[in-house]
């Protein structure tokens, strides 16, 4: 066992979670380690593998699941699994840091429950479903119909806020950044 701790950011995409965890992961004083995910997506344009995501076949991940070696894994959309790998975790609290997640919510609530005490679990909200349209069309990585496919599982996702421990608004970034970074600084330096 050791101290690390966990903080799931977990939030609908094109909400802005990524961008916060970014900036935190900029904040050396955090300690803060990003968990890589493995995801048996196609890989988009700039992505590194072993550095956004460790992307595995579908044959790869599905032979994973049978060896009970996620934390938690998910079919966030059809044929796109997505999950932690339980050595990811053991590898950064071997570095003496906390584990920073950007994942999506069913996953997020897992990491929860699986590590009461340890985690902090934050969903940020985006304003409002005709926003967090458009901000996923103004970032021209998905067709149409993928858009679609990401709002509708949107709307779904947002009733399940309440089950965070916390909720920020993400209506204006500069405030979101501080709110998070003061939210975690009050986390990681306790107890
Ligand atoms: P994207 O394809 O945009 O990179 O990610 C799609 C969704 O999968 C996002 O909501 C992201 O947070 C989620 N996701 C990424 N990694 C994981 C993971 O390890 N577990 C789960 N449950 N969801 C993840």
């Amino acid at each position: 066992m050791n101290n690390g701790k966990l903080i799931v950011f977990s939030a609908p995409s094109g909400s802005g979670k990524t961008t916060i965890v970014r900036h935190l992961l900029k904040q050396n004083e955090l300690n803060l380690e990003f968990s890589i995910s493995a995801t048996s997506r196609e890989k988009r344009g700039i992505e590194i593998d072993g550095k956004d995501y460790y992307f595995l076949s579908l044959e790869d991940f599905k032979s994973n699941i049978k060896n009970d070696s996620f934390l938690e894994w998910e079919e966030v959309y059809r044929d796109n699994f997505y999950g932690t790998l339980k050595t990811e975790v053991e590898r950064i609290w071997a570095l003496g840091k906390h584990v920073i997640f950007d994942i999506d919510v069913s996953g997020g609530l897992r990491i929860k429950r699986k590590f009461p005490e340890q985690t902090l679990s934050i969903f940020v909200k985006p304003p409002s479903i005709d926003e967090l349209k458009i901000r996923l069309k103004k970032r021209k990585t998905e067709s149409e119909d993928k858009i679609n496919m990401r709002v509708a599982k949107a709307s779904a996702e947002l009733a399940t806020a309440p089950l965070f421990d916390v909720i920020i608004e993400n209506d204006n970034l500069d405030k979101a950044l501080n709110e998070a970074y003061q939210l975690v600084n009050t986390f990681v330096t306790a107890n």
